[in-house]
């Protein structure tokens, strides 16, 4: 049943790669979201039948449970960003980390329920509790429940113990309205109920819903690659200090911080942030902000206040505010993953006595353009990055042009002189790699430009890459104003600090 499905949703992607009018691209695009819709009942209708024929069969393997938990929020991430909905979870800390089990299957679950939470609940927050319900046993079983928990339109009491018979939706406007089957419920249940659990279900009407189901599993030893290495850095001095409302993420936040040796504290939104660090002994190491209020254009004053030395942001969806310009700062989207806040915390304090200097120490400074008055070319295909680039070396007093690909830097460059070239590396039409080379090559001795990298990802590999290709240094992206002020300071200054390329003792760092 699914291979002639696939053939027609396939069919209607080369399709759309054809000449077609408005018109017809409008219904083929009705045929293929059609397509994957039917598609989505027939997987549904096969998982439901195979569980009602006794033919599931359950795997045993172990795995790890908070990135299970993660992976299914990936799929939702962005629905969830558009909504602004907190997508939150956080594992209590006597559940094992990795569990043995049926991974694909559990995910399955919690899939089907986060699915129907982000489809009901308009605004605020969907959170994923794990807890143990009981001690392991002699033998080692342990119940484990998750609860689903949003903050959603909820459902009417007489309706819910409609909610698990198949094909059953709370009333025939849902479908018209949100889509569905109605089956994804029962399937969730009878694939708890063979992991030895169940599901039950809490809500109200306006106020949301919680759908709590429990599996029976075994703690697994949890592989030597994955034991939870020690913060890298050592405790750094200081506390970090979380602007942060929403309890789960709190938790969350709080366990991981604490669980790396960084000590914690939390208040609910930036006033009390500012009366807290001003209580405390030392400035925070490291200041965390948190949704709403990453939103607002007074943030950066505020945490300045705080006398934060690092920020991490953490906004709902795309909305991140610009990085300032003098202070290590970064952005971590969400929903948070251990991963990557963890390399996102590292990242932040690993950029300190990078050359920063305090807000009021760099307004004080001439701009950079007078000392070195320059015409730059800034060659960048991405056009938020473009944007951000060039109000930053607006900021250090240069209006620089910007091409979009490496052919065009070519051809602009064959047609007008340029000081200094800031070469994003990957590009379409032609790359920075190539680009350079053919500047190099074709341009005439009095007409070459000093050629700085941006690159995304610093590796050994790209170092010699850029070095055999003809450019004279690099700084990583996303580009910030003080590591463009220290590469023009490098080229151009007199005092001859040797720029990242040359200087080999550094070249680990690349
Ligand atoms: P469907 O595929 O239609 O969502 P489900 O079995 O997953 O089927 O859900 C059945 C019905 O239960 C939904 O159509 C909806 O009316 C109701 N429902 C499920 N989850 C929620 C929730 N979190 N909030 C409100 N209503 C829900």
């Amino acid at each position: 049943i699914r291979t002639p499905m696939n053939g027609v949703i396939g069919m209607t992607s080369l399709l759309m790669e054809t000449k077609l009018s408005g018109e017809q691209r409008d219904f083929v695009n009705t045929i293929r979201t059609s397509g994957e819709a039917l598609l989505t009942i027939i997987n549904d209708i096969l998982d439901f039948s195979k569980i009602e024929s006794g033919k599931m069969e359950l795997e045993n393997m172990p795995f790890d449970l908070s990135l299970c938990v993660e992976e299914a929020f990936d799929l939702f991430a962005l629905q969830a960003s558009a909504k602004k909905l907190e997508l939150t979870y956080h594992i209590a800390n006597d559940v094992p980390g990795w569990i043995i089990g049926d991974v694909t299957r559990l995910r399955q679950i919690i899939v089907n329920l986060v699915n129907n939470a982000v489809k009901f609940t308009p605004s605020g927050s969907i959170a994923v509790i794990v807890k143990s319900l009981s001690k392991p046993t002699p033998s080692g079983e342990q119940m484990l429940e998750f609860a689903i928990q949003d903050s959603g339109i909820g459902i009417p009491a007489d309706r819910l113990d409609r909610l698990f018979k198949a094909f059953s939706q709370v009333d025939s406007s849902t479908t018209r309205k949100y889509g569905g089957t109605g089956l994804g419920l029962a399937i969730s249940q009878r694939l708890s109920q063979l992991m030895g659990g169940d599901v039950r279900v809490e809500s109200k009407l306006g106020e949301g819903s919680s759908f709590i189901f429990s599996i029976e599993t075994k703690a697994a030893e949890i592989p030597f690659e994955h034991t939870a290495a020690p913060f890298p850095l050592g405790v750094p001095a200081g506390t970090v200090l979380c602007i942060e409302d929403h309890p789960v993420t709190r938790d969350y936040l709080e366990a991981n911080l604490t669980a790396w040796g960084l000590p914690c504290e939390f208040a609910s939104n930036v006033d009390e942030a500012i009366e807290l660090a001003a209580k405390m002994s030392a400035p925070p190491s490291l200041v965390i902000i948190d949704g709403d209020e990453t939103e607002s254009d007074s943030v950066l004053a505020d945490a300045a206040q705080i006398k934060a030395p690092r920020i991490l942001m953490l906004p709902f969806g795309q909305s991140a505010p610009l990085a300032p310009d003098d202070l290590p700062f970064s952005v971590l989207y969400k929903p948070l993953k251990f991963a990557t806040v963890k390399q996102a915390v590292m990242q932040v304090f690993r950029t300190q006595g990078d050359g920063h200097k305090p807000a009021e120490e760099q307004k004080s400074n001439l701009p950079l353009a007078q000392e070195f008055p320059l015409d730059i070319l800034l060659v960048e295909d991405n056009a938020v990055n473009q944007k951000v680039a060039l109000r930053f070396l607006q900021r250090i007093g240069y209006r620089a042009d910007a091409v979009g690909n490496g052919l065009e830097a070519v051809t602009t460059l064959e047609s007008r002189r340029y000081d200094l070239v800031f070469m994003d590396l990957q590009m379409p039409i032609m790359d920075g790699i190539e680009a350079s080379r053919q500047i190099r090559r074709r341009l005439p001795a009095d007409r070459q430009p000093k050629i700085v990298a941006l690159t995304a990802n610093a590796m050994q590999g790209d170092r010699e890459l850029c070095l055999s290709a003809g450019m004279d240094d690099y700084i990583s992206k996303p580009v910030k104003i003080h590591e463009i002020d220290a590469a023009i300071r490098r080229q151009f200054g007199s005092e001859g600090t040797p720029s990242r390329l040359q200087d080999s003792g550094n070249s680990s760092e690349f």
